[in-house]
């Protein structure tokens, strides 16, 4: 799996001119068909998204394209879960976060005690992003919990990688950070800068 941008027609691009790496041997990756459809939720509308599937020319290994949009596993767009984590980090409850983003707010409970698991090693996954794209950074601020210091840790890596390489919208750079695990069982915290 891979993560890339949402406009399909620039993955197409950046298929055709073999600009894309292999995350396993950083060969040069083709086009293989199509991932299943996969229903995408937010804010109230669902729609269904088809990655695009890749093979890498080196190791034969196949890779899907998952839009910056979502989360591996996850139904509903990570601007949506991003904004219940952040609404957490500053003391909201999930059944609050669940209304106001049309969620239900047992998902939300899920989505939370989920990344609450492994905040600790977000936290530091997310601060070694910063600091490599960033030496500059000084040391954190305590926001309060180990959650919001997480929370506090991702939005200085998007900040670090948004000044190194340019915007990505929404949660866009948290996708690339997180290689889609951002609420994964299994560590994707390997996934170096
Ligand atoms: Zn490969």
């Amino acid at each position: 799996m891979l993560i890339v941008g949402r406009d399909r027609a620039a993955v197409e691009q950046l298929l055709a001119a073999r600009a894309l790496q292999c995350p396993h041997c950083r060969g040069e990756l083709r086009p293989w068909g199509s991932a299943r459809p996969r229903p995408v939720r937010e804010l109230g509308t669902e729609t269904v998204c088809t990655p695009r599937r890749s093979r890498c020319a080196s190791c034969e290994k196949t890779h899907v394209l998952l839009p910056d949009t979502m989360l591996l596993r996850r139904r509903d767009a990570l601007v949506v879960i991003g904004a219940a984590l952040l609404a957490k980090a500053t003391g909201e409850g999930s059944r609050l976060i669940g209304r106001r983003l049309g969620v239900h707010p047992d998902t939300v409970r899920g989505w939370l005690r989920r990344f609450a698991l492994r905040a600790e090693g977000w936290r530091a996954h997310c601060w070694a992003w910063a600091h490599a794209l960033d030496a500059s950074l000084g040391p954190i601020a305590p926001a309060g919990s180990v959650f919001a210091d997480a929370v506090s840790a991702i939005g200085l890596a998007v900040g670090a990688a948004t000044r190194r390489f340019g915007p990505r919208p929404g949660w866009g750079w948290v996708a690339v950070i997180s290689a889609g695990g951002l609420l994964a069982n299994t560590s994707t915290l390997s996934i170096a800068p």
